[in-house]
């Protein structure tokens, strides 16, 4: 079924601002944009669709943007949000207390399920089409097929596109780099509707060594899979330091790491070295604002990594440390806290990072943007009430003004999943309630 967004104030397609434009939907990709009624100039790809008129998504007093891609998330951690000891901790401390906590929660199938079902109910609902698992936690007696199965399931159910990254943190190599290959033998590097893909790395140089990162280097080689890997937060440099006398990323450079297929989250206060070799390498990094900065860990120079050409995309980071998945939200905080930085981003930079730059680390042109040829994955924001008024620049404004804005609809792959703010695709409160259950029943809270 096609799907026609009407009546929108401005559609930002990543590339061009155009007011007053349509969408078209086809088959999940956007197959126009511009004014498709009247055959205007606006018109890029003249056609309507045949036989059926489309379905009609009202956007008016919208903004509509590309859905948001979340470069880096850990699903897993919104099962363990605001727990004592978590908050306000140096990063040594706070691994230590997690891996307490997940010990304690004794995380399996179920738990990983409910836990990556209300986090992507949590993102859908402000606006994240797409999100990048990085799966850190395998405990030994549990199998990490299903493990990962139960993330992919929820996934399907709410229809979020997820990019499960099959993340180590410790661990024997050879397992680990096993593990993926069974991942990618059951689900394959893409699903044919690009709504699952499989990545692979490990946390960090903090956590895993030269033969963890050559055994997933391998493997993504051989399987054609995108890496990730952490680098520069706290706890990443000072380890570096006491282990090997180096910094991270000459760590990371010397074992292969920086490459064009590798995206690097975190990057806090690199130096000027440091970004001029990650530029050259074309590795993408991802930002996160919205763990790093309330937790004191750390602030990445965006602006000076986007004028040295890199490619920066935004994530979340996990709910053990942000306590959210609202992307826009950190969108809007990376903003502010640019103004700290000697380059501050722009409004229409941090957009970008938040869709486009996002969905490049993950080798997904086709996400985070809405010309012809994309995915059809878009939101709907609307403008009209008190907080969007007297705002000049409406599409800066969804950054600037209006906190803890949420979407009034939501599109994935042509398939309209939030509508006036409501979740279609599951119960969210159903899933809210169960999470809850599972983690005060696990933590014994
Ligand atoms: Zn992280």
């Amino acid at each position: 079924m096609a799907l026609l967004v009407t009546g929108a104030e401005l559609v930002w397609t990543a590339r061009r601002e155009l007011a007053g434009a349509e969408v078209l939907c086809e088959g999940g990709v956007v197959t126009a944009v511009g004014d498709l009624a009247e055959g205007g100039p606006g018109l890029d790809s003249p056609r309507m669709p045949e036989p059926s008129p489309p379905e009609r998504l009202d956007a008016s007093g919208c903004v509509v943007t590309p859905g948001l891609v979340n470069a880096h998330h850990h699903l897993l951690q919104s099962a363990f949000r605001t727990l004592k000891g978590t908050r306000h901790v140096r990063m040594g401390d706070w691994l230590a207390a997690m891996a307490g906590y997940y010990r304690r929660a004794a995380v399996d199938p179920p738990l990983a399920a409910a836990a990556s079902a209300a986090a992507l109910a949590e993102g859908l609902l402000a606006g994240v089409t797409t999100v990048a698992d990085h799966h850190l936690t395998w405990p030994e007696d549990c199998d990490a097929l299903e493990l990962a199965s139960s993330v992919v399931s929820s996934a399907e159910n709410l229809r979020s596109r997820l990019v499960f990254v099959r993340g180590t943190a410790g661990g024997d190599p050879e397992a680990a780099a096993e593990s993926v290959s069974d991942l990618v033998d059951r689900f394959g590097v893409m699903s044919s509707d690009g709504m699952l893909q499989i990545a692979c790395g490990p946390a960090g140089v903090h956590s895993d060594g030269r033969e963890m990162f050559d055994a997933l280097g391998e493997v993504a080689a051989e399987k054609g899979l995108r890496r990730r890997t952490q680098a520069n937060e706290q706890v990443d440099v000072e380890r570096a330091a006491v282990r090997w006398g180096r910094r991270p990323l000459e760590l990371l450079d010397s074992w292969g790491w920086l490459a064009p297929d590798v995206t690097l989250a975190h990057l806090c206060e690199i130096t000027a070295e440091e970004l001029a070799r990650i530029a050259e390498s074309g590795a993408t990094a991802t930002n996160a604002p919205g763990c790093d900065v309330p937790m004191g860990w750390g602030l990445a120079p965006v602006g000076e990594m986007l004028d040295a050409g890199v490619t920066v995309g935004l994530g979340t980071s996990g709910g053990g440390s942000n306590d959210a998945g609202h992307l826009l939200a950190d969108a809007r905080l990376a903003l502010q806290v640019g103004g700290m930085t000697a380059r501050p981003p722009t409004a229409r930079e941090v957009l970008t990072m938040s869709t486009t730059g996002s969905a490049l680390g993950l080798g997904r042109p086709e996400l985070g943007q809405l010309e012809p040829g994309a995915a059809a994955d878009l939101c709907c924001y609307d403008v009209t009430g008190p907080a969007d008024a007297g705002v000049a620049d409406i599409l800066a404004g969804l950054l600037w003004a209006n906190p803890g804005r949420r979407p009034r609809h939501v599109v994935v792959a042509g398939e309209v999943v939030v509508r006036d703010w409501g979740l279609l695709t599951a119960d969210a409160s159903r899933l809210s309630a169960e999470l809850r259950r599972m983690s005060a029943l696990r933590l014994g809270l």
